[in-house]
């Protein structure tokens, strides 16, 4: 079951040829750093594809990577985000983008989050683009004026289907105050094309077109962009909740009316990730980065597990607090399993059941996480653990087995362990003769095979432990 926005409601998943299923991701407008609430929306994207995968489907994932066109609040002659960021750096528009587009990929790497298998940039995309523009002006949905070509959203009947909105509500919603052009015959219209004059007159990027020189409106990429990795229709279409009410309205009306067909089968929009007062937003100028998270010595993964904690369509209320508490847990979790080794041919068939189960009723990963922990609570043997824990993490990506990916932190392999443990003992003898010279050289030598691996050393009152710590590797 997945909660589908376009029908309101929970529905069982059929694909259109299954077992392929095609999954389409709004992708990032790359004109600064993401902060943690657009990267917990793609962890959400992420685990939806690895459940699709968990559940035997071939999922052709794709994306666009917003490098044009993307304005500032939804005003239709608002700047450019790409445009006014790279003037205030000095830099080339599309080598900043192209930057920030890097830096996006390396933070998805660190969370887990699979790369889509086609990653488009709208500037790839802008004969595509140009080709909606034609269709729609040979079917009379576009209409153009010195400024722009426009989208005529009175000519659908059923515009604003998938916010549930009425055109009215939405004519009286968008604020008259910001039409500056006259042109534009209903203020709920949208942009297709902007053209070099007025505002934009000096605007960096621009494409000829066979209706005068200028550059796309945001909506139309993705469009474009998804027709062409995934072929109209397709099945799945994601993005956060913000998308709802325009950019994937617009993206369903210009798609539908100039193919007369369905864009997509299931919407699913992530809820926000909010601070205890507002939303977090690139332009609230209060957005907290991956790299802050690192700085602060905690593991990209640990962010993972904390958004993991709350069903994807909850508002998620970030503080540090529970982010460290998380990573806690995390640590934990990846001690017990490193510390047994050897898997069993069956697993812990309840669990894997009601995991399972869970993970179906529209990805909900807080309850999945629950029958993680009651099954390492259990008393099946560790080997059976280890095993259903290899297919949880197919759908986690938490690091959940010892040979998972954890971005550096190896897991203590059999020599590792056996010579730690030796070390480990010669210095509790040196100890116990009041030899701390020895003991503490020894501790040196224990570490540095530790470090290495993302562990440490630790006196605790229950004696020596060795731990999984973050410092360890940030330490050098
Ligand atoms: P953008 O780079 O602004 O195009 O946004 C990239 C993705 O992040 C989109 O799917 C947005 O819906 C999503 N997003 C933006 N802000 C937040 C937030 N505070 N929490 C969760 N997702 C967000
Ligand atoms: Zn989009």
């Amino acid at each position: 079951m997945l909660y589908n926005t376009l029908a309101r409601r929970r529905e069982t998943f059929r694909p259109i040829r299954p077992p392929d299923v095609g999954l389409y991701t709004c992708g990032p407008t790359v004109y600064s750093t993401a902060h943690i609430g657009n990267l917990r929306t793609y962890i959400f994207e992420d685990v939806l594809r690895r459940t699709l995968e968990f559940n035997g489907y071939r999922v052709t994932h794709g994306m666009n990577v917003t490098d044009v066109g993307h304005l500032v609040g939804d005003e239709d002659f608002a700047e450019d985000k790409i445009d006014v960021a790279a003037r205030a750096e000095h830099k080339n528009p599309l080598e900043m983008a192209q930057m920030y587009e890097v830096q996006f990929f390396e933070d998805l790497k660190k969370l887990n989050v699979a790369r889509p298998h086609t990653v488009t940039r709208a500037t790839d995309a802008i004969a595509e683009q140009l080709e909606i523009i034609s269709r729609l002006f040979a079917k009379g949905f576009a209409y153009q004026d010195e400024f722009a070509i426009y989208f005529d959203t009175t000519k659908l009947t059923d515009y604003g289907k998938l916010a549930g909105q009425e055109l009215q509500e939405k004519r009286v919603g968008a604020r008259a105050e910001v039409v500056v052009d006259f042109g534009k015959k209903n203020p709920q219209d949208f942009a297709l094309w902007f053209f070099l004059a007025g505002r934009y007159k000096n605007h960096i990027l621009h494409w000829p077109s066979p209706w005068g020189e200028g550059f796309p409106g945001w909506h139309l990429e993705c469009s474009a962009i998804s027709r062409k990795i995934l072929g109209q229709p397709f099945d799945i279409h994601t993005g956060g909740v913000d998308h709802i009410g325009t950019h994937h309205t617009n993206e369903i009306a210009q798609s539908e009316a100039a193919f007369g067909l369905p864009l997509a089968n299931y919407w699913l929009h992530g809820e926000f990730l909010i601070l205890p007062d507002k939303r977090m937003g690139k332009s609230e100028g209060n957005k907290i980065t991956l790299q802050e998270v690192i700085d602060r010595r905690i593991h990209p993964l640990a962010f993972r597990y904390l958004v993991l904690q709350t069903h994807y369509r909850q508002k998620l209320t970030f503080n540090w607090e529970a982010l460290e508490a998380a990573q806690r847990g995390l640590l934990n979790l990846w001690l017990q399993v490193d510390t047994s080794r050897q898997t069993a041919k069956i697993g812990c068939a309840e669990y894997e059941h009601r995991f399972r189960v869970a993970v179906n009723d529209d990805l909900n990963t807080p309850r999945a996480l629950a029958v993680v922990h009651e099954m390492l609570g259990s008393t099946y043997p560790w080997s059976a653990k280890l095993q259903s824990l290899t297919a949880f993490e197919r759908v986690l990506g938490l690091g959940l087995t010892p040979t998972a990916e954890r971005n550096h932190f190896v897991p203590l392999d059999e020599a590792a362990n056996r010579t730690v443990v030796g070390l480990i003992t010669r210095r509790e003898q040196a100890r116990a003769e009041r030899d701390f010279k020895t003991s503490d050289q020894l501790r040196e030598q224990i570490n540095s095979v530790l470090k290495k691996r993302g562990y440490l050393l630790e006196d605790t009152s229950e004696g020596p432990k060795v731990v999984p710590t973050i410092d360890a590797l940030t330490e050098g």
